[in-house]
């Protein structure tokens, strides 16, 4: 198949959204990372992008919508099985990075939330994703447009690197602000839970809801892993409520390894460890964010992806205060790792 590069044109804008009614995959940004985009109600389409991603079918996607109307008719319930906190949470952040999840209507097909009875909504703010759902008429499924575990897509040129001939078109709509993806909050509980931390942290949400919202048991397991990164929890024993948690993620070719450490400290490790690696034949290439949260989360997954065409074979990475839009960063840092961190 030809995969088409599409502008931002009206007319182009107008191709896509008949190609997404059509039962197709569109690869188009957000503010998050790009997505590849099918018709949510269309079981066939949905099923295609499973395939396309070489994703495992238990892995739900996120459903994207233009408006909330949209609520009404993928909500068990319609409008009143939203909810206070959702309409709160609703109000402060949307359109924007944050995922919520509802109990799912049966417009939804099982495909599209991977056989859970819930389902995940988003409205994003990216303008091109907006006009792209408002064309296409329909709630849009999307996963990351990324081959299943390789780093997410940043930019049109990453998506065509996985995509390229495996779907029909890509937007073709220049970088991501945030850069990683989004915040998934689940508000089907007694509790509200964070399932996916993003750039929406708990704090803030917390701030909205006055009250607590923590991160859900299995992401802090996740990452406790560095204090024991070879004992404990292993992925395969995990059984999240977000299915995706359990899968291997972010995965460049080369071999990530986080180091903790002092600027000084961390300087002195990479050199040690770059002769050592270069004794044994292996190239490094080092990433240091300096505790630019904002800059590490847009720029780590495009780093990964532009590092491994360059054909280095360790990356060292300085680790990230693991507060707000740190811990979100560090999430995936600690995933492309293996939890592997050298302190
Ligand atoms: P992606 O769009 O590839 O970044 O992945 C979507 C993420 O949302 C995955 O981690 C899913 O496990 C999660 N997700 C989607 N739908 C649900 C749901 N109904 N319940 C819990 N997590 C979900
Ligand atoms: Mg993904």
């Amino acid at each position: 198949m030809l995969t088409k590069r599409l502008s931002t044109s009206e007319e182009d804008i107008e191709v896509a959204g008949k190609i997404l009614r059509e039962g197709g995959l569109v690869a188009f940004p957000t503010e998050t990372v790009y997505g590849l985009g099918a018709n949510a109600l269309d079981s066939k389409a949905v099923a295609s992008i499973y395939e396309a991603k070489g994703r495992p079918s238990d892995n739900p996607m996120i459903v994207h919508i233009a408006d909330s109307a949209e609520l009404k008719q993928l909500v068990k319930g319609g409008r009143d099985g939203i909810g206070k906190n959702a309409i709160k949470v609703m109000e402060a952040f949307w359109p924007g990075p944050l995922t919520i999840i509802f109990p799912k209507s049966s417009a939804v097909p099982d495909v599209t939330t991977g056989g859970l009875d819930t389902v995940a909504i988003r409205m994003p703010s990216n303008d091109i994703a907006y006009r792209l759902i408002v064309e296409a008429g329909v709630p849009i499924a999307a996963p990351s447009a990324n081959l299943s575990g390789k780093p997410s897509p940043t930019t049109a040129e990453d998506v065509l690197e996985d995509m390229n001939g495996r779907i029909e078109a890509v937007i073709m709509g220049g970088c991501c602000d945030v850069g990683i993806e989004s915040t998934v909050l689940d508000l089907t509980g007694d509790k509200p839970i964070i399932l996916r931390p993003g750039l929406i942290t708990s704090e803030w949400i917390s701030g909205v809801l006055d009250q607590e919202v923590a991160y859900d048991k299995m992401l802090l397991a996740n990452n406790e892993m560095v204090a024991n990164p070879r004992e404990g929890v292993t992925e395969t024993s995990f059984k999240p409520k977000s299915p995706g948690m359990k899968y291997t993620h972010y995965s460049p070719k080369a071999k990530v390894r986080l180091i903790e450490g002092s600027d000084i400290e961390f300087k002195r490790k990479v050199v040690e460890l770059g002769i050592k690696a270069k004794k044994q034949g292996y190239s490094s290439a080092v990433l240091n964010y300096e505790d630019d949260v904002r800059r590490a989360a847009k720029k780590f997954f495009a780093d990964l992806r532009e590092l491994d065409r360059q054909e280095y074979d360790i990356i060292f990475i300085k680790t990230l205060e693991e507060t707000g839009l740190g811990f979100s960063v560090m999430n995936r840092m600690l995933k492309s790792a293996g939890y592997d961190v050298i302190k």
